[in-house]
């Protein structure tokens, strides 16, 4: 990757389990970084180590609304929606609109600063697939109409609209289809695989399996994700992808519940729970593009990963967060609240670094 100097990065999604680690990590490498978050599913104890940074501001905001900057914006990383099944169907239509419209307002904002844009995408956009492992050239298979299809249908259409704003308008895009990736700061009710694995095992309490188990997910260490989603934001203007960003080694659902119970010594037993409808039998990227074009790959074995993020989780369980009033959302969020109108209005932070 190119050395590159210091740039105006916008981070959507910035408090939450990725995009938390994406900030942490741009604003270590000297950049000035605007989270813009509405706490749906971000935390700000996620961020709380950045509040005080002096390249780092966050910005209470959804992107449903228009994102307006009045300061240079480098980079526009569009991280924001919720990725967890329950979380996501909890609001669908709430959920089209953040993908859709979110996506909408990180292009104008690109377009409008001649920033470089990345869509954080998603292997749901193969859906259940029939081709095994599945290339970035696989069209999918969505249902339309069923409990997955806002988010899925969702990161589709964002898709489109990266791709029509690259046609029209020239905006330098990058499409990554992020595949399942785990890590420290995920959820404890997240309501994903890992995470409720480990939760529970600390907890010996019952293992949800959902269905008997045998379906697969290929799952990548987070810092391995940010490699590769660095990578391509810093790649010429012409490699736009979309690329899978994934780890390849495909286990069953069960297999991670007993790599889970052995790494925590639990006592928990397995409970089988119905499958979820429309839960992809299988899911594992194929890789080479992204090898070939960025030089990338994943490197972090699940066992150490699964590690990492049972040490995390361990911390939390022993030690359950109380909210400090300090640290409460309007406490922090007052000082850069913009003023009541339609408009995300980042101008009150941007640039400031
Ligand atoms: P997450 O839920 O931890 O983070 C999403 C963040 O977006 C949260 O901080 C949330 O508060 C914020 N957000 C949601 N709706 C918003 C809105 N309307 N306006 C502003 N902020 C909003 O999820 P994550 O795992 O960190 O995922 C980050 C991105 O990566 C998402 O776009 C997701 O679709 C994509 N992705 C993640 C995975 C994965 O396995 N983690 C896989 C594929 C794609
Ligand atoms: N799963 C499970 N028990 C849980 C949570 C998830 O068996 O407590 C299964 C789920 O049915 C799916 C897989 O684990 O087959 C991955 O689920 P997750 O929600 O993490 O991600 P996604 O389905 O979006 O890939």
């Amino acid at each position: 990757m190119p050395v590159i100097g210091r740039l105006n990065i916008v981070v959507t999604g910035g408090a939450g389990f990725i995009g938390s680690h994406l900030c942490d990590r741009l604003v270590q490498k000297g950049h000035a970084v605007t989270c813009v978050d509405n706490l749906y599913t971000g935390r700000f104890e996620n961020i709380r180590p950045l509040l005080n940074h002096r390249n780092f501001r966050f910005v209470e905001g959804d992107v449903r609304e228009p994102l307006a900057v009045d300061g240079p914006v480098d980079r526009i990383y569009n991280l924001a929606c919720p990725a967890s099944p329950p979380h996501y169907q909890r609001d669908p239509i709430g959920t089209v609109k953040t993908c859709v419209l979110g996506a909408l307002h990180a292009l104008e904002l690109a377009r409008s600063t001649g920033a470089r844009v990345l869509q954080a995408s998603t292997s749901e956009v193969y859906g259940d697939p029939e081709i095994h492992p599945q290339p970035e050239s696989y069209r999918g298979s969505v249902n339309t109409t069923g409990p997955r299809a806002c988010y899925d249908e969702g990161k589709r259409c964002a898709e489109a609209l990266f791709f029509d704003y690259r046609r029209m308008y020239g905006v330098p895009v990058k499409v990554a289809r992020i595949f399942n990736t785990y890590g420290p700061r995920m959820l404890e009710n997240d309501g994903r695989v890992i995470s409720n694995f480990v939760v529970q095992a600390l907890r010996n309490r019952p293992i949800t399996l959902y269905g008997d188990g045998s379906q697969t997910r290929s799952f990548c260490y987070v810092e391995d994700l940010l490699n590769g989603l660095e990578l391509l934001m810093e790649s010429d203007d012409a490699v736009t992808g979309p690329f899978n960003l994934g780890n390849p080694r495909e286990v069953t659902v069960k297999e991670i519940a007993r790599m889970v119970l052995e790494q925590t010594g639990s006592r928990s037993r397995l409970a089988y729970h119905p499958l979820p409808q429309d839960d992809p039998r299988r899911r594992k990227p194929e890789i080479a593009a992204a090898a070939q074009a960025l030089g990338w790959q994943p490197r972090v074995p699940l066992e150490d990963g699964l590690r990492s993020t049972i040490d995390y989780f361990a911390l939390k369980v022993a030690t359950p967060e109380v909210p400090r009033p300090a640290e409460k959302a309007d406490a922090v969020v007052l000082a850069n609240r913009p003023p009541r109108k339609r408009r995300t209005a980042l101008s009150a932070v941007a640039g400031q670094a």
